[in-house]
Order: structure tokens, then sequence, then C-alpha cells
């Protein structure tokens, strides 16, 4: 039967019932600043004390600890008085339905005073999110050496064939060229990983300055220009000028750059990719427009995923390491900025970037 509780010192609520034995001296005021979900069981079971996180979990209800699996933990600690540890698979409430949460667990037995006996404190942190990241992580290295295998493979191949091939030069010359054209997309690649890592380990931007968007977008338009003349594809750029923000501006214009690329690379030829710069309140906007192939709805959430590609064979024929976007979602967050995509299929995709503007000195 649940009683009823109050909050004590923020997140901690212990049970109100007058004749629960009392937790020995400190020990309330230390567990109320631990972040982790934390319990302190009686002799009989029952809930004494338990953190907000505890009930937001839905370990704890009223004064139940809802896990069968921490209890029966929490019986062998007050059996033997061993502290215990582990990692628990917990679905709270044991209910069918209930969210599955990983948790390193520590249950330990609380003092020894008169009128404490069979105390037990169970603490249960969180591991989704670190499992997570770790898992991300996991992922990232194994896509990567998959992705450097590929370029690397092909040039093995190639200097074989190359050799097999010594008395024919104009096999030599193609080949030759195939060399080249895999060499520059590991450089590329190579390239981009260090981008990643670099802005990833420096969020926000460190020592950032002001930075002019027009020079920035003058600048990743001159680095696109001769893939778009290649390609018939006009550039260009309208809008708000002298907008300037803080942050690092190598990084911008790599970020822009990213854009207007896959804006060249996904286009048919002879269309128009447009930038366009917009003061909106206290942010510049930077927006990179094209009337290519599109995005399928389902894709959208997914085209900033580091390595995704919505058609591999498409991105591999236009030399791109399916990076691109992660840098780009990383660079605007590094500066406090957002980016948003809205596309159709078979007509086109606008990009755009939000950062906050750096207001002119008063
Ligand atoms: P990639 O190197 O493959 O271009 P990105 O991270 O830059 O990698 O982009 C991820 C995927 O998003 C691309 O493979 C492509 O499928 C899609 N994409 C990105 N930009 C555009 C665009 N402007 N038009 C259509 N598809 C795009």
């Amino acid at each position: 039967m649940p009683v009823s509780t109050r909050a004590v010192n923020g997140g901690w609520r212990e049970s109100a019932d007058p004749a629960a034995t009392p937790l020995p001296p400190g020990i309330a005021s230390v567990l109320s600043v631990l972040s982790s979900s934390a319990v302190v069981l009686d002799a009989e079971d029952r809930v004494l004390q338990a953190s907000d996180a505890a009930r937001s979990f839905g370990l704890v209800e009223g004064e139940q600890l809802m896990a069968s699996e921490l209890l029966a933990l929490a019986r062998q600690v007050r059996r033997d008085g061993e502290i215990r540890e582990g990692e628990f698979e917990v679905t709270p409430g044991g209910g069918v339905g209930g969210r599955v949460t990983n948790f390193a667990v520590r249950v330990a037995p609380l003092g020894g005073d008169v009128g404490c006996e069979g105390l037990v404190l169970v603490l249960a942190e969180d591991q989704s999110e670190s499992r997570r990241v770790d898992e991300v992580r996991r992922d990232f290295v194994a896509n990567v050496s998959h992705e450097l295998k590929t370029p690397v493979g092909a040039l093995a191949l190639l200097a074989e064939t190359v050799e097999d091939a010594a008395d024919d030069p104009d096999a030599v010359r193609r080949f030759a060229g195939r060399m080249r054209q895999e060499a520059a997309r590991l450089t590329n690649l190579v390239q981009d990983i260090i981008t990643l890592s670099r802005i990833q380990a420096a969020e926000p931007v460190p020592d950032p300055t002001a930075v002019a968007v027009d020079a920035v977008i003058a600048e990743a338009l001159d680095r696109c220009r001769m893939k778009a003349n290649a390609r018939g594809i006009v550039l260009a750029d309208v809008g708000d000028r002298d907008l300037g923000v803080l942050g690092d501006e190598d990084l911008l214009i790599t970020a822009i750059r990213n854009l207007l690329e896959n804006a060249v690379a996904y286009s048919p030829e002879r269309t128009r990719v447009v930038v366009t710069t917009r003061r909106d309140g206290h942010r510049a906007e930077i927006s990179v427009e094209d009337q290519g192939i599109g995005i399928p709805e389902r894709d959208l959430q997914r085209i900033f995923e580091r390595f995704y590609r919505v058609d591999p064979a498409r991105s591999r024929a236009t030399g791109g390491t399916g990076l691109g976007l992660a840098i780009v979602k990383h660079v605007t967050a590094a500066h406090g900025g957002t980016v948003t995509v809205r596309s159709v299929e078979g007509s086109g995709s606008t990009f755009t970037i939000s950062l906050p503007l750096r207001e002119a000195p008063q």
C-alpha cells in the first residue's frame, strides 16, 4: 500500500511513516547530492527513502522497489552483509511494455547502529546514454576501417594490373589515371575524418573570431566553381550583405563548401545552385538551394549521420565520403547554430544553416 511521501533536500523523498526506521545520521544529506537513482530499503524491503531519479525511472512506486532483480540482490546483501555490484537490464515495474534500461548497480548494507539493522542502500546508474555513445564510437571505427579498405584495396589491385600491363603503355596510362582517382578518394576521406575528429574534440569553437559571412561564402563558392563549371551548373549568391558571426572561418568555409559540393554533385547538368543570406532577428541564415534529385522523406532524418548515403553507388560515383553533412552538423553546432533541410524528390533540396549574429559593437 503506498504511503504518502514528502520532498526533502530537493530531489530526495523519505517515507512519511512516523514508525519508519530512521536513517543513520548524515546518510540522507550524502544521498541527496547523488544524481543516480538511490533507494534505501528497510529490513522488511520497504522503501525508506528514494531519489527522484529512482521514482522517475519507475524503480520505486510508493514504498515498493519495483525491480525484482534489485530486490533479490538487496536481500542477499542484507543476509550476508557483502557489498554487491553488477550490470542489470531492468524493466521498471517488471512490466509488459516497460522500457528496458541498463543500470550499473551497487548494493550495500547501511550502518550498524541500533535501530538501523537490515537497512540496504541500492544505487543504480543509468548506462543507456554511455552505452549509446560507446556503440556510436564502435560503429564509427568499424565504418572507417571499412571505408578505408575500399580505396586501399582498389589501389593494390590497380598496382598489380599496371605491373601485368607493363608492355601496354595505353593500359598503363588508363590504370594510372584510376590510381590517381582512388588516391584522391583516400585523401578526401582521411581529410574528412580528421576534420570531423578535430571539430568533435573542440565543441564549442575554442577561440572564436569575428567572421564576415560574405567572405565565407565567396571562398566556398570559389572552391566549388570548377566542379560546377564542368557540369554547366550556375552558382548564384544573393541576399543580405555584411552579416557577421563569431567563430572559425575555415570551419565555416568547409561547411558551406560541403553543402555547395553536394548541391552540384546531386543536380543534373545545366541547373542553378543559389546561396541566399538572410538576417533573421539575431541570427544569420545561409541557405543553399539546388534543383537536383532531392531526398526521399524517409531519409531526411538520417542524412546527417556519418557515412549515411541515400544511394551509396551514386555517392561513390561522385567521390563523396559520406561525411560531408556530419561535418556540416558538427560545425554549426560548434557555432551555436543549427542546420535544417527541406527537399522534394525530383525537384531539389534546400539546406539552411542558422548562426547567432555577432552584433556590431556599440
Ligand atoms: P556524400 O559524401 O555521400 O555526399 P554527405 O554526408 O555529404 O555524404 O551526404 C549524405 C547523403 O545525403 C548523400 O549520400 C546523398 O544521398 C544525400 N544528399 C546530400 N546532399 C544532397 C543534395 N543536395 N541533394 C540530394 N541528396 C543529397
